[in-house]
């Protein structure tokens, strides 16, 4: 764990998937351009039931490079949606479909279902030929039945938006991540002070965290800050994926 002490800084790309491999293929050029070569891919295995990424040659391959170009590919989810359910208290609705917009997939799946989508997904990118060692719940809303599946399923890691989580050892590394808010203007006008403000306070944390999707990249103020911030981050730091962090 030697390497993983220098400071670093680690790039996500949440929510790919066919349906989203063109602005996240911008986003991956424009990454490069800010130095940023290396990220890690979130990769939704059938996001939102529009079609499973087995069944698109074209995106296995444009997938294949990038892994091959040192990216690193996750597990992050399976459908990525929650299907809402009667009888939900309000606490329950405002978190996972107020404030994740109905996106918190393993917020609340006990042990068996979450087992089960994540052994799916990992069995349908595994048997198209990917390593996958991190298991990333959407909108990192991953319940207590949730991570003990991941662990028992053999990830390695997880992250939350406070953190990265080590599954094997249970280190947890504090950090909480960067990310981008941009369903409205308000929210997004919100975000660029939050995430100027979180960027000044993490100078001096070991490790630094970007969590990217791709409307981000509709948004030109969005944009342009997290291309600065990326690249500013970058120059001091060693640029990793998850994977590298906890040393797999
Ligand atoms: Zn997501």
């Amino acid at each position: 764990m030697i390497e993983a002490v220098r400071p670093s800084l680690a790039v996500s790309v949440h929510d790919v998937s066919p349906w989203t491999r063109e602005p996240v293929n911008r986003m991956l050029q424009d990454l490069a351009g800010a130095g940023v070569g290396a990220t890690s891919l979130l990769v939704v295995p059938d996001h939102h039931h529009r079609g499973s990424v087995d069944q698109d040659a074209g995106f296995l391959r444009w997938l294949r490079d990038l892994e091959s170009g040192g990216h690193e590919v996750v597990l992050h989810g399976f459908w990525h949606r929650r299907e809402p359910r009667n009888g939900n208290g309000w606490w329950h609705k405002l978190v996972t479909e107020h404030y994740t917009a109905g996106e918190g997939e393993f917020y609340d799946l006990d042990y068996d279902e979450a087992r089960r989508r994540m052994n799916a997904g990992r069995q349908m990118l595994e048997g198209a030929g990917f390593t996958v060692g991190g298991f990333i719940a959407p909108a990192w809303l991953l319940g207590a039945d949730a991570e003990r599946a991941a662990r028992d399923e053999g990830f390695v890691y997880t992250t939350r938006l406070g953190g990265v989580l080590d599954l094997r050892s249970r280190d947890w590394t504090a950090s909480q991540s960067l990310v981008y808010s941009v369903r409205s203007g308000w929210r997004r006008r919100v975000s660029l002070g939050w995430n100027a403000s979180l960027a000044a306070r993490l100078r001096g944390n070991p490790l630094v965290r970007l969590g990217l999707h791709p409307p981000d990249w509709e948004h030109a103020p969005i944009r342009g800050q997290a291309l600065r911030l990326a690249g500013s981050f970058a120059e001091g730091r060693r640029v990793i994926r998850y994977r590298d962090w906890v040393a797999w």
